[in-house]
C-alpha cells in the first residue's frame, strides 16, 4: 500500500496566476469539446488535434498544454454528458512545470516562471520529504489562490532493531481492535449505537412517508459520522502507543466478507467499517513515521499462538488441544499476526525481538 497525502497551501493570487487559471479553464473546455464531439478518448490522439491551438491561441506553456489534454481526456472518459467546466484546477508536474526549493515554489504561468514564498504548516512538514506527484493550482470563489500538493511514499522496507515495538493488531466484531500485547478496544458501544440506528431505520422504512425518508437519510449520515468519529479515536489511541520506527502489523482485509460466519455475524460484518479503521490507523501511523506491515490473512485465528498448531476457537475463546494453551481468541489472532510478520521480516530477529511476549513463548512460536 502506497501512502498518499495532500497539503493545501495558500499562495498569492497574482495577476499571472489568475490569468493562467482563466486561460487553462478555457483551454480545458476547448479540449473537452473537441474530444467529446469527435469521440476521442485517448491522450495521444487528442494531443495531435489540439496541441497547436493550445499553444498558439490559448498561449499555454507546453507542460500545461500536456496536463490540460490529459485532464480533458479523463473528464470525457468519465462523463455521461459533455462536461462543462466552471472552475478548473491547473495540473502541475514536478519538476517540469513546478519546482520546490526550500519554501520557494516556482510555477509556470502564461508569462513565464513565477516564484512564491510559501508557509508550510507544521502538520504538513513531514510530507514535504515525500515524493511530490502531480499537484493542482486553483482559485476559490473569493479569488484566493491555493496550491494543492499531492505526495506519495512507498512503504519502507522494515528493518527492525530490538528497540522497536512490533505489534500485531486484529480487527474484529467482538473487539474493534486487539493488539498483540493485550490491549482491547471492545465494540459494545458501537454495537449499541448501531442497534439503535437499525431499530430507527426499520421503523422509518415501515412508515414510508416523505418526512420519514428525509429523516432516514439524516440518520444514515449521523451513523456514518459517529463511526468515523469513533474510528478516529481508536486509531489515535492505538497509534499513540508507538514511536517512529516501530511497526504495526495488520491483516489484509480483502475477503473478510466472503467467508460465511452465520447470519448474525455476517450482518455485523457487512455493516462494519474495518477499512475505515485500518486506513485511519495507516495514515496516522505514516504521519508519525511508524511502519505498517500488511500480511495475508492465513489462519491467524485458527493457529495456536503458542505452539503454532491448528486448533479451534469457541465462543470467543481459543483453546489448543495440542499444548493446552488457551487465550482470548482475538488476542490469539493479534499475536499470530505479529509472529507472522516477524517470520516474514527476519526469522532470526524474531526470537530476540518480542518486546511484549516472553521469550519462551516466542521460541515456541518459531519452533512449533
Ligand atoms: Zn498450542
Amino acid at each position: 500500500m502506497v501512502n498518499r497525502a495532500v497539503a493545501k497551501i495558500k499562495i498569492v493570487a497574482t495577476p499571472e496566476v489568475v490569468d493562467t487559471v482563466r486561460a487553462y479553464t478555457k483551454a480545458l473546455q476547448f479540449c473537452v469539446n473537441v474530444a467529446w464531439n469527435n469521440k476521442i478518448r485517448n491522450n495521444v490522439k487528442l494531443h495531435h488535434v489540439v496541441y497547436g491551438e493550445l499553444r498558439s491561441v490559448h498561449k499555454l506553456p507546453a507542460q500545461l498544454a500536456v496536463a490540460c489534454i490529459k485532464q480533458a481526456c479523463g473528464m470525457v472518459k468519465k462523463g455521461k454528458t459533455k462536461p462543462v467546466i466552471k472552475k478548473a484546477c491547473v495540473g502541475y508536474n514536478f519538476p517540469r512545470s513546478a519546482n520546490l526549493k526550500g519554501d520557494v515554489l516556482a510555477i509556470r504561468t502564461l508569462s513565464g516562471r513565477q516564484e512564491f514564498n510559501i508557509k508550510i504548516p507544521d502538520c504538513y512538514k513531514e510530507y514535504f520529504s515525500w515524493k511530490i506527484n502531480e499537484s493542482l493550482l486553483r482559485l476559490d470563489k473569493k479569488g484566493r489562490a491555493f496550491f494543492l500538493f499531492t505526495f506519495s511514499k512507498e512503504p519502507e522496507v522494515v528493518s527492525l532493531t530490538t528497540q522497536n515495538v512490533v505489534l500485531g493488531i486484529d480487527l474484529g466484531i467482538k473487539n474493534l481492535a486487539v493488539t498483540s500485547d493485550g490491549k482491547f478496544f471492545n465494540s459494545s458501544i458501537v454495537k449499541q449505537v448501531k442497534r439503535r440506528f437499525k431499530f430507527l431505520r426499520s421503523k422509518l422504512q415501515a412508515k414510508g412517508t416523505r418526512a420519514a425518508k428525509h429523516l432516514l437519510r439524516e440518520i444514515s449520515g449521523r451513523e456514518t459520522r459517529f463511526m468515523a468519529w469513533y474510528n478516529h479515536n481508536i486509531s489515535k489511541a492505538i497509534v499513540s502507543r508507538f514511536k517512529a520506527g516501530d511497526a504495526i502489523v495488520m491483516e489484509n482485509l480483502k475477503g473478510i466478507r466472503k467467508v460465511w460466519r452465520g447470519k448474525r455475524m455476517n450482518y455485523w460484518i457487512s455493516n462494519w467499517s474495518f477499512y475505515q479503521l485500518q486506513s485511519f490507523i495507516q495514515y496516522k501511523a505514516a504521519r508519525k513515521g511508524i511502519n505498517m506491515v500488511v500480511i495475508r490473512p492465513s489462519y491467524t485465528s485458527k493457529l495456536c499462538s503458542k505452539c503454532g498448531k491448528l486448533a479451534s476457537r469457541n465462543c470467543g475463546f481459543f483453546s489448543c488441544s495440542h499444548c493446552g494453551f488457551s487465550l482470548n481468541a482475538d488476542l490469539n489472532a493479534a499475536r499470530n499476526i505479529a509472529y507472522l510478520a516477524h517470520n516474514m521480516l527476519d526469522e532470526r530477529q524474531a526470537a530476540v525481538n518480542q518486546p511484549h511476549i516472553s521469550s519462551r513463548e516466542a521460541e515456541a512460536s518459531l519452533t512449533g
